[in-house]
């Protein structure tokens, strides 16, 4: 199963306890992510395909994949405390995921639910 992973960097650190908490598990799925995020992640141990990092287009490409029915999960963990500058392209994947019904986890908690539910596995 194909799932993409994005974290903003107020969300990093949560971004990589949850990949180590839930690492059995998700190194068994194929992991998309945004640059910087996909370099947490391969610190943390995980194979990651890394896009083009957040505000150069790695959100854009990710919902790209989205809309052409690539993914199966999308965890972004979303800073809200902060501003960011491809502000458009985080709404575009979060529409995308719901013009197509893609499960979309905003935050740990949420994207754990995902994980128990079996449905990215
Ligand atoms: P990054 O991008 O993983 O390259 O930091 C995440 C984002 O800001 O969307």
């Amino acid at each position: 199963m194909k799932i993409a992973i994005i974290a903003h960097d107020g969300k990093k650190p949560e971004m990589v306890q949850f990949l180590l908490d839930h690492k059995s598990i998700l190194e068994k799925a194929d992991l998309i992510s945004t640059g910087t995020t996909g370099s947490h992640a391969e610190r943390a141990g995980l194979e990651v395909t890394k896009m083009l990092s957040g505000p150069k287009g790695g959100d854009a490409q990710i919902a790209a994949m989205a809309a052409e029915g690539k993914l199966d999960a999308v965890f972004f963990f979303r800073d809200p405390l902060d501003k960011h500058p491809h502000e458009p392209d985080i709404q575009m994947l979060m529409r995308v995921c719901d013009v197509h019904n893609i499960p979309l986890a905003t935050n740990p908690a949420t994207a754990e639910l995902i994980i128990k539910s079996g449905r990215d596995t």
